[in-house]
């Protein structure tokens, strides 16, 4: 499995956006440094959307105007564009790619669409905006936030994963000690403190 970062470099504000195997993205972003990524990928056939905040999904635009894959997300009628491929992913809902089983969860608190996806047998997690590293976790002051259901978030991603690498909307992977760092957000989102 081959997950590279095709945002690491962008200069505009965007999500991190992972290309896994040059052909399964998660989250297209929305820098202009990140489109012309995605115009030159050869054959992209699935687009996972962790949540639909802009900085998330306004390059599925340039998606579609260059590729035709399949999308999955929680709620198609929050993208920004319409697609006959679009396919939605209920909680707990297991899909297989080429050789990956990959297993969602709804976990609202950050946006009520969010999904965290865990690749089962390789126990990689991508996170959305619910989890960073250092024991970050997701903003909760903006439309749809709500700190109780994020903290129930959290708390239903350490009960049904354990994560070896956790890949987040923002910041850093996590690569090491993975699961006493989600462990970590949770006892920081908890805390209640006033920051958002
Ligand atoms: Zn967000």
């Amino acid at each position: 499995m081959e997950i590279e970062n095709i945002s690491e470099d962008a200069e505009q504000f965007t999500c991190n956006t992972y290309l896994i195997d040059g052909e399964i993205m998660v989250d297209p972003g929305t820098a202009d440094s990140v489109k012309q990524k995605i115009k030159q990928i050869e054959d992209l056939k699935t687009v996972l959307i962790t949540h639909s905040h802009y900085d998330h999904v306004d390059n599925l635009e340039t998606v579609l105007e260059n590729h035709n894959p399949d999308i999955y997300c929680f709620d198609k009628e929050e993208l920004p564009v319409e697609s006959e491929k679009t396919i939605e992913l209920q909680d707990g809902e297991q899909v297989e790619l080429d050789s990956y089983k990959i297993r969602a969860f709804h976990t609202p608190g950050h946006k009520d669409d969010h999904l965290c996806l865990y690749f089962l047998d390789e126990k990689i997690l991508f996170a959305g905006d619910l989890i960073f590293s250092e024991g970050g976790f997701g903003r909760t002051d903006l439309d749809e936030g709500d700190r109780e259901l994020l903290i129930q978030s959290i708390k239903k991603i350490i009960e049904n994963t354990e994560p070896e690498k956790l890949y987040s909307g923002h910041g850093e992977t996590i690569e090491q000690n993975t699961v006493e760092w989600v462990e970590s957000s949770l006892k920081n989102a908890e805390k209640k403190e006033p920051k958002y």
